[in-house]
């Protein structure tokens, strides 16, 4: 028990909560919102079974490995840097938050007072006129690499190399600097051309054991310390061995389906984005994992045809978005009649309505973990596991 933990509300609570809206939570304490997760999962979904007590983490702080600031100006000419207000595009300026890397915030700040050094112009959304739109830093927990990406209007940043040897001699630890490109008018942060300022472009992080490289546009688990834990629960969950066939859908950058390899027999991975594909593909290549292969298509349209053909699995795991899988997946899944199904699930309401149907056809829910992956926040994430009966 925490000293804090009779405690109503947070004595930590952000100054900049409401402006900002990103943590629903975070006027409780850390203890409380706990209790609030795991009374929300269990309202929806105790008529499956037990639900374990949620794994928090040991300092709910400073988790998020990627933060981003959008770059503007005051009416009276002061460079300002942070969030989007919500439900507006008034920037509301962020030295710290919470929940963000504290180094990436850092790096955020010091390049806001390099800014006017450099005679570098803001971006103003409503004209169109500017360069600096937005910055992006992503660190790697485990490797320390650090990448900041300087999203511009356009390729014309005259004093990119000073500003670049600035930024390096102020922060040692940055391993790469990139110049993105984004000239449209569009709520998207980053544009499609990029030029790379120093380093490699990318950078590289472990998780359970294996090898990702995170470049500015791919995708990867912001709260890695309890994406293990989720990962390790998953993989328990799946009890694999070298026979396991393993299919992973909605897989993104194959994490889940690489993970598993190092056990199972043979993975197939199944996703939707084509550049999450192209990247799921190079990390299995990066881990000389030979027994995977990643295919980009409709996670339901793809089990469908596996049905079809008569292809068997041993363990399905299945991470959709919020808006939960498809009745067409659930039923080629039934179909296929894998002994162990395990459910990773974003939002608990859309895991309700999938557990409904999976247990009509066939399968029993033998273990549901809810692993808090946001503190602060009112997001859930649960993983199940279900057997065929
Ligand atoms: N399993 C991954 C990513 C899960 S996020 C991880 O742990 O990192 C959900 C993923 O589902 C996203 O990558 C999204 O692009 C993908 N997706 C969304 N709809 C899909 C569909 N109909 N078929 C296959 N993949 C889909």
């Amino acid at each position: 028990m925490s000293q804090t933990s009779n405690l109503k509300t947070n004595p930590d609570a952000c100054p900049l909560a409401k402006k900002c809206g990103g943590c629903q939570l975070q006027n409780m304490t850390y203890d409380r919102q706990l209790r609030w997760k795991q009374a929300r999962c269990e309202i929806l979904l105790k008529k499956f079974g037990k639900v374990s007590k949620i794994i928090g983490m040991d300092e709910p702080y400073h988790y998020r490995n990627k933060v981003q600031a959008a770059f503007g100006r005051t009416k009276s000419g002061k460079i300002i840097s942070g969030v989007y207000q919500s439900g507006s595009h008034r920037i509301v300026s962020v030295d710290s938050c919470m929940t963000e890397d504290e180094i990436a915030d850092k790096i955020i700040v010091d390049i806001r007072e390099m800014v006017p050094k450099f005679k570098i112009w803001t971006y103003d959304e409503d004209k169109g006129t500017g360069f600096l739109r937005h910055v992006l830093v992503k660190r790697g927990f485990t490797s320390g690499e650090v990448m900041v990406v300087i999203v511009g209007s356009s390729g014309y940043f005259p004093m990119k190399k000073k500003f670049t040897a600035a930024l390096l001699e102020k922060h040692p630890e940055i391993t790469t600097v990139v110049l993105n490109i984004n000239s449209k008018d569009t709520n998207l942060v980053l544009g499609d051309k990029e030029e790379v300022l120093f380093g490699d472009g990318y950078i590289e992080d472990t998780l359970c054991g294996c090898v990702f490289r995170i470049s500015p546009k791919s995708f990867y688990q912001i709260n890695p310390v309890q994406t293990e834990k989720l990962y390790n629960k998953a993989m328990e969950f799946a009890h694999l061995d070298a026979k396991s066939r393993v299919i992973d859908a909605y897989c993104g950058i194959g994490t889940i389906g690489l993970v598993a390899a190092k056990t199972a027999g043979e993975v197939i991975g199944v996703e939707l984005n084509p550049d999450a594909v192209k990247d799921a593909i190079s990390n299995c290549k990066r881990n000389s994992m030979k027994n995977a292969r990643f295919y980009c298509a409709d996670a339901g349209d793809f089990m469908e045809m596996l049905s079809e053909e008569g292809e068997s699995a041993d363990v399905v795991f299945m991470d959709p978005p919020r808006a939960g899988s498809s009745k067409k997946f659930i039923e080629s899944l039934a179909k296929m009649a894998p002994d162990r199904v395990v459910y990773i699930s974003c939002n608990p309401e859309t895991l309700a309505r999938d557990l409904q149907l999976l247990t009509k056809k066939g399968y029993k829910v033998k273990a549901i973990q809810p692993v808090d992956m946001f503190p602060h926040t009112n997001h859930i994430e649960c993983v199940v596991q279900l057997i065929k009966k």
